[in-house]
């Protein structure tokens, strides 16, 4: 049997970044992934926002009012499916348990910490590797269309001011300078909250880029290679098994986004997280000499369009509907909708049949956390769980589990994140 020091299942965002800082710091590491490539999961078309500013978990107080409302209305921004209720037990359970007050609020404490942190890891490898993702650092605004729906972007924003966050209100006009393309639905909307510190990019690029990076520092990639088990000695895990191979390792590292039940479940770890299904269409900008110059964000519709060089990103809706991977007409007729409430005039230009819709699940806990560090299962680590944040905190996560890994200080709070909280 092949021995390894470390191997990460899974090459999506996670797995990439968590690679790529193990073997800055020396570890010889394997990463398997079932796909021919990397990031061509749930990282594959996301909304590609890097935002620090969003770090309040979906389960927000008065969700379980949404979900219910949202059995009868097809358009719901957060929506239900009756056929994956039962899955949802004991899951959705604790999801709803989190959403107090108080529990918001500390985690959407910890996750900026992690999301501020992780940013700075970004930037950093962008700028030491020149990696190319059509990364803009223009900030991103959250417009309201009513004036009520300002005053709790206000508070939320405000509630992390001490932590770090910078952020400003806009009013129609200072919300058309920074987006010139608002000004034809400035009249509809009440104004905007700004984050100059958020970035964006092709979190799909980002992936690409990385493993190759990483490739290049002597990491191992084997694709199309689906890890079937685990295998455990006596309470510890010694290695994986796919159909054709058993590899043993010191450390293995599960970063397989929303699918990581499968592989714990039969060791008895019972780590609560599931997939909440997100829409993306995406369009066509190489003919267009104006473009939008930041991410916006519509609070009201859960969504967001984001430019990306050549292409226009329109993503967002969150749906509890287990593992249905079909593209729902209704789901992605709300995004095209939402493009012509926003940018009316571009949406007549560039919706013009070609668009590409995607769907993927974000993979969420069930207290809107992510999941970092060692499980109760020794040897056996996991960085998953990260719901919306999953590009915003990939290189955090990543510094945070190779300190852990090492024995060191972690560089932000690890206990918020711990797998053994469950
Ligand atoms: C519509 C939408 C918009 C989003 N927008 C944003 C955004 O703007 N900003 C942001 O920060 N986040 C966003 N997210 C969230 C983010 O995309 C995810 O959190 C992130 O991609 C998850 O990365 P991951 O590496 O954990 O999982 P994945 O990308 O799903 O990677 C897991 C990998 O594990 C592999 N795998 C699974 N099981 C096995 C196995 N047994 N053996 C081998 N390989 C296996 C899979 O093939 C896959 O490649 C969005 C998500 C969606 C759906």
């Amino acid at each position: 049997m092949a021995k390894q020091d470390v191997i990460i299942i899974g090459a999506g965002l996670a797995g990439v970044a968590a690679a790529h800082a193990l073997r800055e710091r020396g570890h010889d590491v394997l990463v398997l992934d079932t796909h021919p490539g990397a990031g061509l999961e749930t990282s594959f078309a996301n909304a590609g926002a890097l935002t620090p500013s969003e770090p309040e978990p979906w389960n927000a107080p008065g969700v379980h009012w949404k979900l219910l409302a949202s059995l009868a209305d097809p358009h719901s921004a957060m929506k239900l499916r009756l056929h994956a209720l039962p899955g949802l037990i004991p899951w959705g359970l604790q999801f709803l348990a989190n959403s107090t007050r108080k529990r918001h609020e500390a985690a959407a404490l910890a996750n900026f910490a992690l999301s501020r942190y992780s940013l700075g890891r970004t930037q950093a490898a962008r700028d030491q590797h020149k990696l190319e993702f059509a990364n803009l650092a223009n900030g991103t605004m959250k417009v309201c269309r009513d004036a009520r729906a300002l005053e709790p972007a206000r508070q939320a924003s405000q509630a992390l001011a001490d932590a770090g966050l910078r952020w400003e209100i806009l009013d129609r006009a200072a919300m058309v300078k920074r987006e010139p393309l608002l000004a034809d639905v400035a009249d509809q909307m009440a104004g905007a909250v700004f984050y100059p510190d958020d970035e964006s990019g092709d979190a799909h690029r980002f992936t690409q880029a990385l493993a190759a990076i990483a490739a290049g520092m002597g990491v191992r990639f084997e694709y199309g290679s689906t890890v079937d088990s685990l295998i455990d000695r006596a309470g510890r895990i010694i290695g994986i098994r796919t159909a054709t191979e058993e590899i043993e390792a010191d450390q293995v590292v599960i970063a397989t986004g929303h699918a990581s039940r499968r592989l714990l479940a039969p060791l008895g770890l019972h780590i609560p997280v599931r997939p909440v299904k997100g829409y993306s269409l995406s369009l066509d900008m190489s003919g267009l000499n104006d473009r939008p110059a930041l991410p916006v964000v519509d609070d009201a519709l859960h969504a967001i369009v984001t430019p990306l060089g050549d292409r226009l990103r329109v993503a967002g809706t969150a749906e509890f509907a287990g593992e249905d991977r079909r593209l729902r007409a209704e789901r992605v007729e709300n995004l095209r909708l939402l493009l012509r409430r926003v940018y009316p005039a571009l949406a007549e230009r560039l919706l013009t049949g070609d668009e590409k819709p995607w769907c993927g699940f974000r993979p969420m806990s069930a207290d809107g956390r992510p999941v970092i560090g060692e499980t109760r299962a020794k040897g056996l680590w996991i960085t998953t769980g990260h719901g919306h944040l999953g590009w915003t905190q990939a290189m955090g996560s990543a510094g945070l589990l190779a300190a852990l890994m090492d024995g060191e200080t972690p560089p932000v709070p690890a206990e918020a994140f711990s797998a053994k909280r469950f």
